[in-house]
């Protein structure tokens, strides 16, 4: 399948890593963040596309993967070669970074230019996930509830993919962070408390929990959420 611009485009993760860097669907680029890697003063490209529709996602232009990139990968190139010594690295983010093909040579190309790699992931794609890690020094993984949950907040499915991804990221010993945005129209405490002791079970030592930020969100899952706030 290729894109309005004529580049192959990675719909549905199944890419095999050999695309070049210039494929990649970029939707925007943030050029100084300090949030985004803890610790780290980085870049932040948002890849276009994304298999899921969360309840709470602040981010629903980028997700059709249909949506050819804004900013082209040079624009990146030509930002890094400007910033040597300034940044600390290049966070990949989105919609699902692993989605699409180029992910592999742009990570590859980013460290090679001296900086470090950092992605941020669901984890829908574990076996593209897996071809991307020996290139990556951080992981940002999203687990979005035990697995029983999943749906309700996806509206995908996606819990085996996404604890698949997480051994897969404990197994290859890359430094991760895994992040959990409470739903509160979908987990309760005990909840809370099952995912808790869930992710210490299988090795997460690294595991923060994140409040739904309303903003960019629907007005339907904004009036969910003012309705919750009613009854209590
Ligand atoms: S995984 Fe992230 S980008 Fe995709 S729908 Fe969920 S919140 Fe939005």
């Amino acid at each position: 399948m290729r894109t309005t611009n004529g580049r192959p485009n990675g719909r549905g993760g199944h890419g095999d890593g050999r695309a070049g860097a210039d494929a990649l669907e970029i939707a925007g680029l943030t050029p100084l963040s300090s949030c985004d890697w803890p610790g780290k003063l980085v870049a932040t490209v948002f890849l276009q596309g994304c298999p899921w529709r969360c309840t709470y996602c602040h981010n629903s232009a980028i997700l059709d993967p249909r949506t050819p990139g804004v900013v082209p990968w040079q624009d990146v190139r030509t930002l890094l070669a400007k910033r040597h010594g300034l940044l600390d690295g290049l966070v990949f983010s989105g919609g699902e970074p692993t989605m699409q093909p180029g992910l592999v040579a742009a990570a590859q190309e980013v460290r090679a230019g001296g900086f470090g790699v950092g992605l941020h992931t669901g984890g829908a794609f574990p076996a593209a996930l897996a071809r991307v890690l020996p290139h990556v020094d951080w992981v940002g993984l999203d687990v979005k509830a035990p697995a029983r949950l999943y749906d309700a907040i996806t509206r995908r499915g996606g819990a085996v993919p996404a604890f698949e991804s997480l051994r897969r990221v404990l197994d290859a010993g890359v430094d991760v962070q895994v992040r959990t945005t409470i739903d509160p129209t979908v987990l309760d405490a005990a909840a809370v408390t099952e995912l808790a002791a869930e992710l210490a079970g299988l090795g997460v030592r690294d595991h923060v929990w994140q409040e739904v930020r309303r903003e960019g969100t629907t007005s339907a899952y904004r009036a969910s959420l003012d309705a919750l706030t009613t009854r209590t």
